[in-house]
C-alpha cells in the first residue's frame, strides 16, 4: 500500500469502507496480526490491524470516552481498573481522568501495538506512560482467569472476535470478569456494530445477562467504525448505569456527559429487539 491508495475494510463481500491513504507509516507482521499504521486524507492517523480500523486519531475521542466514563461514572468509587486489549492506549488515557483510580491494570497481547503506537500515536499512547499504569504484555485471557475479587471496573477494549480476540467474547471469559471483580463491580466490552454483528450482540447479551443481574447494551457512534453506530454492553453486579447520582466529568471532554451517558442506553427497537427475548433492561 502506497500514498493515494485506498485502505479498504470490507463487512460483507457487498459491503466496504475505504479511506484515502496520505502515508503509510509503518507495517508489521507481528505474531498475533498484520499491523499497519496509516495515515488517512480524512482521519489522520490510524492503527488498522488485520484490515480492520482500530482508532483514528479523527474520532478516537468518542470511543475512549464512551468505554471509559460510562462504567467509571456508573461505579460509585473506581479505584482498581483492568483494561484488556486497548494497546493504543487511548483508554488509558481516560481512565486516568478520574481521581478516584488508584491503579490501572492493562493487558495488551500484542508489544509490537503498544510500540507502534507510542512512535505514531502519541495523542492516544500517552495514556500507557501514566504513573497510575501498570502495562503488562499478555493474554487478557489468562490474566482474568488468574485474578479474583480485585477489579471496581473491567473493560475489554478488545480487537473484534478473530485471532488473539477470539476467546474474549464467550461465556467462561465473561465468567471470570465475574469473578475478577470486586462485590459492587462492573464490566464493559465492546461488541462491534448493531447493524453488521447482530448474532454477536444477541450472543453475548443472552451470556452475560445470566452472569450479571444487570446487563445493558448502550450505544454511541464512531465515524470509522461498521456503520458508525457501535455497541458496547455492560454487565454490573450492583449499580445500574442510570442510577441516581452519577458524577460528572470535572474535566472538558469532546463527547460524553452525563446527558449523553443515559441517552446511549436508551435502544432504538431494532437494537431492543435484538436483546428483549432476554428482558432489556432500558431507561423506561
Ligand atoms: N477500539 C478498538 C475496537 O473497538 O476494535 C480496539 C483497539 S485496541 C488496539 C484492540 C487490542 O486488543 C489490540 O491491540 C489487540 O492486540 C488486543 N487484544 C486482542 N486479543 C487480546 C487478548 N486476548 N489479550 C490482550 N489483548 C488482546
Amino acid at each position: 500500500m502506497k500514498r493515494g491508495d485506498w485502505l479498504i475494510e470490507e463487512q460483507t463481500p457487498s459491503y466496504q469502507t475505504r479511506w484515502r491513504v496520505k502515508d503509510v507509516l509503518h507495517v508489521e507482521q507481528t505474531p498475533y496480526q498484520l499491523l499497519r499504521l496509516v495515515e488517512m486524507e480524512d482521519f489522520g492517523r490510524a492503527l488498522v490491524l488485520d484490515d480492520a480500523v482500530q482508532t483514528t486519531v479523527g474520532d478516537e475521542h468518542i470511543y475512549h470516552e464512551m468505554i471509559a466514563h460510562v462504567p467509571l461514572f456508573t461505579h460509585p468509587n473506581p479505584e482498581r481498573v483492568l483494561i484488556i486489549g486497548g494497546g493504543d492506549g487511548g483508554t488509558a488515557r481516560e481512565v486516568c481522568r478520574h481521581e478516584s483510580v488508584t491503579k490501572v491494570d492493562m493487558v495488551e497481547i500484542d508489544r509490537a501495538v503498544i510500540e507502534a503506537c507510542k512512535k505514531y500515536l502519541p495523542e492516544t499512547a500517552c495514556g500507557m506512560d501514566h504513573p497510575k499504569v501498570n502495562l503488562v504484555v499478555g493474554d487478557g485471557l489468562k490474566w482474568v482467569a488468574d485474578h479474583t475479587d480485585e477489579y471496581d471496573v473491567i473493560i475489554v477494549d478488545s480487537s473484534d472476535p478473530v485471532g488473539p480476540a477470539t476467546g474474549l467474547f464467550n461465556r467462561a471469559f465473561y465468567e471470570n470478569v465475574y469473578r475478577a471483580l470486586k462485590a459492587e463491580g462492573l464490566f464493559v466490552a465492546q461488541v462491534l456494530s448493531p447493524f453488521f454483528h447482530q448474532d454477536l450482540i444477541r450472543d453475548v447479551y443472552g451470556v452475560v445477562s445470566t452472569i450479571f443481574p444487570i446487563t445493558m447494551p448502550y450505544l454511541t457512534v464512531v465515524p470509522t467504525y461498521p456503520s458508525g453506530l457501535h455497541c458496547f454492553m455492560l454487565g454490573s453486579k450492583k449499580h445500574s448505569p442510570l442510577r441516581e447520582g452519577i458524577g460528572k466529568p470535572s474535566w472538558p471532554t469532546r463527547w460524553y456527559t452525563p446527558a449523553i451517558h443515559r441517552a446511549a442506553f436508551e435502544l432504538p427497537p431494532m437494537v431492543a429487539e435484538l436483546v428483549e427475548p432476554a428482558g432489556v433492561q432500558t431507561g423506561q
